[in-house]
C-alpha cells in the first residue's frame, strides 16, 4: 500500500502527488499528517522550509474540507506573495483529481479586482498575505464564519515583517471554535505568544532539532581584510564554476552595488530587493528559476518564501543583523533533502558572530581559506573538461563543418588538440588570476579566535614547506593526509604544520628538523600502485615551469584582483530593472 495511504489520505490524491515524485512521506509529514487528519487539534509545527511541510498541512486540509460548499473553510496566511502563490499552486496540484476545489491566492502588489472575483464566485480555501487580507475584510468582501481551520505558516517571518497586529485582527474575524496550525522554523517569545493566545491545549511537533539548520547544510567562514571582501567573494565564486546561489545582503543599496559590480565583472548575476516593483521582481526570479541567473543577490526581506530547488549556495556577503535570519537564509539551500553549502565571508572581528550562529543553529563552523589564484586555474580548468564531456552535440547543425574541421586539424595529433582547446579558455584564467594575492587577512587579524588544528600558515620560521602528489581526488581529507604523512615519514603530529589539501596534490608543512626524515622515508612509498612524490614546495610553487600550469598562474603577490572576470564567456547578459514601488519593511535587531 502506498505510504500517503496508510497515513489516511484518499486514493486521488495519493496518484496526485505520486505524479509530484512524492514516493514517501517526509518526516513531518508521517506524523503531522495523522494528527491534523483528526480535525481535533490546535497545532504547532516547528520545522525549517524545505521539510514537506505544505503537503504536512495541505493533504489534511484537502481531507477535511468539503468541496460541495462554495464557502472559506480554511484560511492559510504565510509572510510573502511567493509563498502565498506556491502553497496556492502546490494546493491545486495536490487536489487536481477533485472536483470543484476553489483554492485563491490572495497578495498584495496585483490587482485587488481579480482577487475579490474569484471570491465572490466560491472560494473553499483562501491562502493570504496579511496586508491583502485585511484590506479585503476591511471591504467586507469576505465572509470567515464557516472558516474550520486556519494555517500560519511561517509565523516568526510573518511576526518578523510586522504582522503581528494585522494577523490578530483576521484571526478575531473567525470563528472561536476553529482549530489554528501554526507552523515556524523558530520559536521566539512572540510566536510563543499567539500559540499562547490562540490555541488551546496545542499539538506539538518538532521535526529535527529546535533552531537547527537543516542536517545536510555545510557551514564555512572565510576571513579577509574588508577591503578585500568583493575580490574574495569572486574568487570563492570562481573556484565554484557549477554555483547556483543566493547572496545575502544587509541593504538594498548593498545589493544593488553588488549586484552592478558583478555584471559589470562579467557575472550572470542580477538583486532582489524591496524598491523593485512585483513586475520586476517577478522578472527577476523566473530568471533565477530559469537559471538564466546563476546568481541572485538579496536583501533578507526580499528573498523569504523563495521556494528555487537545487540552490547549491547561500553566500552571506554580509552577516545578517539579527542571528535567527541566518536560519532563514542558509534554509534556502539543501531543499527536498538536498545538500548545501552556507558561507559567510567575515573580517576578524565578526568571528564572535560566527560563534553566536553557532551555539544557535547547533552545529559547527568550518574554516575555509580564501582559495589562491592557482586553486582557482585548476577548477576551473577541470569544469570546461566536465563541460566538454557533457556537452550535447547537435549532430544536424554541426554535420556541414566537420570536414573542413578534420581538414584544419589534420595535422595535429588528438594530444595536441586537447592542449590548444583547453587553453583557448584556460589561458584567460591564467592571465586573470597571474600575481592574484592571497586574500587571507593574516593571522595577526584573527585575534580572539579559537586556535584550529589547521589553522592558517604559522609565522614562524622553522617550518618547512613540502609537495606531495596526492590530494582529495585521491579521496583524502585533511586528517587523512595528517595520518598518512605521520604513519609513513614515522613522525608525530605535533611536527606538521599548515596541511594546504588540493585535487592532486597538498602541500604541507613540517618544522625543519624532520623536513629531510620526511623526504626519505617517503622515498620508497606507494599509493594504491603510484610512486608517492615529496618535494620541497618551493620547487613547485614559484619559478619558471613550476606547478601543473606552466603558463605561469602564480598565486602570490602584485595587484588585487581587477574588475574584468572571466566570465562572459558565458554569453548570458541581464537587463536591469528600473526604480519602482517602496514596501519592504526592515526589522533590525543589533546583535
Ligand atoms: P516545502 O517544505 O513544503 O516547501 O517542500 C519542499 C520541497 O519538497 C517542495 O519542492 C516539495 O514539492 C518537495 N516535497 C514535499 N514533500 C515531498 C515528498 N513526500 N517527497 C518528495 N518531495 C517532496
Amino acid at each position: 500500500m502506498n505510504p500517503f495511504s496508510t497515513l489516511g489520505i484518499r486514493h486521488d490524491i495519493v496518484n496526485a502527488i505520486t505524479d509530484l515524485g512524492f514516493e514517501n512521506p517526509t518526516p513531518i509529514q508521517e506524523q503531522a499528517i495523522p494528527v491534523l487528519l483528526s480535525g481535533s487539534n490546535d497545532f504547532v509545527g516547528l520545522a525549517q522550509t524545505g521539510t514537506g511541510k505544505t503537503a504536512a498541512f495541505g493533504l489534511p486540509l484537502l481531507e477535511l474540507i468539503d468541496f460541495s460548499k462554495n464557502v472559506p473553510q480554511a484560511l492559510v496566511l504565510c509572510p510573502t506573495r511567493e509563498l502565498c502563490l506556491q502553497i496556492a499552486s502546490d494546493l491545486n496540484n495536490y487536489s487536481k483529481n477533485l472536483n470543484n476545489v476553489h483554492v485563491v491566492a490572495v497578495y498584495g502588489g496585483a490587482s485587488i479586482s481579480d482577487q475579490l472575483r474569484q471570491i465572490r464566485r466560491g472560494v473553499q480555501i483562501v491562502v493570504a498575505t496579511p496586508g491583502r487580507m485585511l484590506d479585503i475584510i476591511g471591504r467586507k468582501a469576505i465572509d470567515f464564519s464557516d472558516v474550520k481551520y486556519v494555517v500560519l505558516d511561517e509565523a516568526d517571518e510573518m511576526l518578523n515583517m510586522g504582522f503581528q497586529e494585522d494577523i490578530d485582527h483576521i484571526l478575531s474575524t473567525t470563528p472561536d471554535e476553529k482549530k489554528t496550525w501554526l507552523f515556524s522554523a523558530t520559536m521566539p517569545a512572540e510566536v510563543r505568544r499567539i500559540a499562547k493566545n490562540y490555541m488551546t491545549d496545542p499539538f506539538e511537533l518538532t521535526v529535527g532539532k529546535q533552531n537547527t539548520g537543516n542536517v545536510n547544510i555545510d557551514h564555512e567562514y572565510y576571513v579577509v581584510r574588508a577591503r578585500d571582501k568583493y575580490a574574495a567573494f569572486k574568487r570563492i565564486v570562481d573556484f565554484h564554476p557549477e554555483i547556483f546561489g543566493i547572496v545575502f545582503c544587509r541593504t538594498k543599496v548593498e545589493t544593488q552595488e553588488i549586484a552592478e559590480a558583478l555584471v559589470k565583472d562579467g557575472y550572470n548575476a542580477d538583486s532582489l530587493h524591496g524598491d523593485l516593483s512585483q513586475q520586476q521582481r517577478d522578472k527577476v526570479m523566473k530568471r533565477y528559476r530559469d537559471r538564466s541567473l546563476q546568481l541572485l543577490i538579496a536583501t533578507d526581506v526580499a528573498a523569504r518564501g523563495i521556494d528555487v530547488n537545487d540552490v547549491t549556495h547561500v553566500i552571506n556577503y554580509s552577516l545578517p543583523d539579527e542571528i535567527e535570519n541566518y536560519t532563514h537564509r542558509s534554509g534556502r539551500t539543501a531543499r527536498a533533502g538536498k545538500s548545501g553549502v552556507s558561507i559567510a565571508i567575515i573580517n576578524s572581528k565578526e568571528i564572535g558572530k560566527i560563534r553566536q550562529i553557532e551555539r544557535v543553529i547547533g552545529k559547527k563552523f568550518t574554516k575555509v581559506d580564501v582559495p589562491g589564484g592557482f586553486d582557482v586555474c585548476e577548477k576551473q580548468l577541470f569544469a570546461l573538461v566536465h563541460r566538454v564531456h557533457q556537452v550535447e552535440v547537435n549532430e544536424t547543425q554541426i554535420e556541414a563543418y566537420i570536414p573542413r574541421i578534420m581538414d584544419e586539424f589534420a595535422e595535429m595529433s588528438k594530444e595536441e588538440i586537447i592542449k590548444r582547446f583547453a587553453s583557448l579558455e584556460f589561458n584567460r584564467f591564467l592571465e586573470y588570476y597571474k600575481n592574484a594575492p592571497d586574500l587571507n587577512a593574516p593571522l595577526g587579524d584573527e585575534r580572539g579566535m579559537r586556535s584550529e588544528r589547521f589553522a592558517r600558515t604559522s609565522s614562524r620560521g622553522d617550518y618547512t614547506r613540502l609537495f606531495i602528489n596526492l590530494g582529495s581526488v585521491d579521496d583524502f581529507t585533511r586528517g587523512d593526509m595528517l595520518g598518512f604523512i605521520c604513519n609513513n615519514a614515522r613522525i608525530s603530529g605535533k611536527a606538521i604544520g599548515k596541511i594546504d589539501l588540493k585535487g592532486v596534490y597538498t602541500f604541507f608543512e613540517v618544522e625543519n628538523a624532520v623536513a629531510d626524515q620526511v623526504q626519505q622515508n617517503f622515498k620508497s612509498v606507494d599509493f594504491n600502485g603510484r610512486k608517492v612524490r615529496i618535494e620541497l614546495a618551493g620547487d613547485r610553487e614559484g619559478g619558471s615551469g613550476s606547478g601543473r600550469f606552466s603558463g605561469g598562474g602564480r598565486r602570490e603577490g602584485g595587484s588585487r584582483d581587477r574588475g574584468n572576470g572571466f566570465r562572459d564567456f558565458s554569453g548570458n547578459r541581464r537587463e536591469r530593472g528600473g526604480s519602482g514601488r517602496s514596501g519592504e519593511r526592515e526589522h533590525k535587531k543589533r546583535w
